[in-house]
């Protein structure tokens, strides 16, 4: 991959780990929100549930995420970096830019 590439995408995980960071940060917030316990509040109480139920999943999503890009961020002066560990082809530069923890070309990833 050439310099210019590699340190486009560099700049991008490090952008997209900053705000997944941030992002991290607000959700543990949200998750700290205490649902009432007492029987006239129960229709709040279990919109509050299930909001936090979501905000843990889209939290460990992002936490999973996170982990993925500083991986990325850690191949990424390696020399198989952007080449797919399917079919050994360079994973396009668009892919990447969008998906900078690509580990597979988009073929091989609809291929599983
Ligand atoms: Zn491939």
């Amino acid at each position: 991959m050439e310099e210019t590439s590699k340190n486009i995408i560099k700049e991008q995980i490090i952008l997209d780990i900053k705000s997944l960071n941030k992002q991290i940060e607000l959700l543990e917030d949200r998750t700290k929100l205490i649902a009432p316990d007492c029987s006239q509040c129960d229709l709040e109480r279990s919109e509050i549930l299930l909001d936090i139920e979501i905000t843990y999943k889209i939290l460990n999503e992002s936490k999973m995420r996170l982990k993925r890009l500083e991986h990325a961020l850690t191949r990424i002066d390696s020399p198989v970096f952007g080449i797919c560990i399917e079919c050994e082809n360079e994973i396009p530069i668009e892919r990447l830019k969008i998906n900078p923890e690509s580990l597979k070309c988009v073929a091989c990833e609809n291929a599983k």
